[in-house]
This record gives structure tokens, C-alpha cells and sequence, in this order.
């Protein structure tokens, strides 16, 4: 034995004598199996049962609207409107409408009186940060500054300023 190769000697000892020489194996090579690809294992559907066939049909209450007498429709949840959807927005402004009265007045802050950033006229500010006296001014000024906007977007070279 000492004349084979220490391969060679590998490979006897793995396969034995029914081993295929290097050279035919070589020759013909095996084809690579592939294992075929099992089926994932498939949950059975699930039965669609409502209820029971004999069960007794629920009778859904009849329901009015509070406000007009208007027969309501509930949906299967069971939640049931109080109004009919004519009715409801009227109610809802009414209630709002009560709630702002509860509501004690807002508490107005004096303002030290400034002037007006477009005509220059003394005034109070109703808000902190009012900067105009008027709506009027308050457009005027903003056509002004879009103006000056303008007017340096084309001192920069911008041929199509918005
Ligand atoms: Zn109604
Ligand atoms: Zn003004």
C-alpha cells in the first residue's frame, strides 16, 4: 500500500473497493441532484359559519329620530344614531352654539399702540403680533413686499421671477 498516494488512500478508505477511480470519475462527472422542493403544508380554510342555522333572526330595534320622528337605520355593530342625518349637524350647531355662550369672554390684552408698517398711522394692535392698522394695508403691504421680491430676484439675475 505504501505506493498509493495519500488521496488515493483517502479515497479507498471512504469508499472502499466499489469506489470509481479519479479518472472515471473525471470522465463522468455525476449530476448534482436537487433536492425537489416540498410543498409547504397548507392550513385547511376555515368553515364560514355565521351562526347557527337555527338560531332566531335577531329583530333589530326600531329606532326613531329624536328631533323629527324620522325612522332610523342601525348597522350591524349595533350602534344606533340618536338623529337622522338631517337633524344631527343642526343639533351639533346648536349645542356649539350654547357651549360658546357658557364660555367666558375671551380676555382682551391692551396693547401698546404702534405704528402701522404701510401708512404709518398710530394704532392699537388688537393682536401681538398686528403689524398693519387695516386689511387694507395689510394687502398693500404684501403686494409691496412681493414687489420688492420681485425686483431682487431680478437684480439676481432670475429672468422669470414668479
Ligand atoms: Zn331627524
Ligand atoms: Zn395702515
Amino acid at each position: 500500500m505504501t505506493h498509493l498516494s495519500l488521496r488515493e488512500r483517502a479515497r479507498l478508505r471512504f469508499h472502499g473497493d466499489r469506489a470509481p477511480s479519479i479518472e472515471e470519475l473525471i470522465a463522468q462527472p455525476k449530476p448534482v441532484e436537487i433536492p425537489a422542493k416540498q410543498p409547504k403544508a397548507q392550513r385547511a380554510p376555515r368553515p364560514f359559519i355565521m351562526g347557527p342555522i337555527d338560531a332566531p333572526v335577531k329583530e333589530l330595534p326600531k329606532l326613531e329620530c329624536v328631533d323629527c320622528g324620522k325612522p332610523l337605520v342601525g348597522n350591524w355593530k349595533g350602534a344606533y344614531p340618536k338623529r337622522c342625518d338631517v337633524c344631527r349637524p343642526i343639533h351639533d350647531r346648536k349645542l356649539r352654539v350654547a357651549r360658546e355662550k357658557e364660555r367666558p369672554p375671551r380676555d382682551r390684552v391692551n396693547y401698546e399702540p404702534i405704528r402701522c408698517a404701510m401708512c404709518g398711522d398710530t394704532f392699537k394692535p388688537p393682536r401681538r403680533d398686528a403689524v398693519c392698522c387695516s386689511e387694507a394695508c395689510k394687502m398693500e403691504l404684501k403686494i409691496k413686499r412681493k414687489r420688492e421680491a420681485r425686483a431682487r430676484a431680478r437684480q439676481m439675475g432670475v429672468t422669470n421671477p414668479s
